[in-house]
């Protein structure tokens, strides 16, 4: 089987589920020309936990983590299968890595998850499962998670790091649902893409020093620490190529990564 390649999303509001946008429309047409997988571990922003942590749920509720959205978003579900012997590999490949990995049996999906799946997936029919983001663990952990992953994109396994771009929330504009983004913004996802395109993986490790404006776009990890996870995920010297989704709320880049082995391995 062909390696599938590892992805990252940028999943932005919640209301992507019911205002697709440019962002949208793009997940969509990435969902149909990607290899079908088998199966999807989603690595998500919206859940975290001390250490490594899977779901192992065979039917995984929809959760609706968010407050203060339109009713409607509330009575969406996203009701694919769950992925028990994918969340069993997951722990299987994390100890060879001498990585621990807990089970959260009754774990569900939550909106980082099926809000982009909505749109790359719509008839739900691929298994997922989750695997949950450690920021205590900081930067460097992630692109070892990755790396511990990488056997999975030759079983036909699609890992999925859903985080954001950039994520300001406090300068989101609920007036200015679609660009131009300000040079902060650009700059920085700028910077990410040069440092994914050269394949280095140690620049954006340390990137919270390195990024122009890198505070200002992520005043904490989580959302950019599933990118490093997807970019260990392809295995090492992995590049990845930037997927343009415009720009949400004024300063969420909605830009997605597909993330390929490197070449010279
Ligand atoms: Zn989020």
């Amino acid at each position: 089987m062909n390696r599938l390649p590892a992805v990252f999303v940028s999943h932005g509001a919640p209301t992507l589920a019911l205002e697709p946008a440019e962002a949208g429309a793009m997940l969509a047409r990435l969902g149909r020309d990607l290899p079908r997988p088998k199966s999807i571990l989603v690595v998500s922003a919206h859940w975290e936990a001390g250490r490594p942590t899977v779901s192992t749920s065979s039917v995984p509720r929809t959760i609706h983590d968010f407050y203060g959205f339109p009713p409607e978003l509330y009575s969406l579900s996203y009701d694919a299968p769950g992925a028990p012997p994918l969340a069993a590999r997951v722990k299987e490949l994390l100890a060879a890595a001498g990585l621990d990995c807990d089970e959260a049996p009754d774990r569900g999906l939550d909106h980082g998850a099926w809000v982009p799946l909505r749109h790359l997936y719509p008839q739900a029919d691929v298994p997922v499962t989750q695997l949950a983001v450690s920021p205590g663990l900081g930067t460097a952990h992630h692109i070892a998670l990755g790396r511990a992953l990488a056997p999975l994109a030759g079983e036909g396994v699609l890992v999925l790091g859903s985080g954001s771009l950039t994520h300001n929330l406090r300068e989101v504009r609920f007036d200015a649902p679609s660009g131009p983004a300000p040079d902060w913004v650009t700059a920085f996802a700028d910077w990410v893409d040069s440092a994914v395109v050269a394949g280095d993986a140690g620049t954006l490790v340390d990137y919270r020093r390195r990024g122009p404006h890198a505070c200002r776009n992520h005043p904490s990890d989580e959302h950019f620490l599933p990118l490093l996870v997807a970019m260990g995920a392809a295995g090492p010297g992995a590049t990845g190529e930037r997927v343009p989704g415009g720009v949400s709320h004024g300063v969420l880049a909605m830009d997605a990564f597909v993330f390929s082995p490197s070449p010279r391995r």
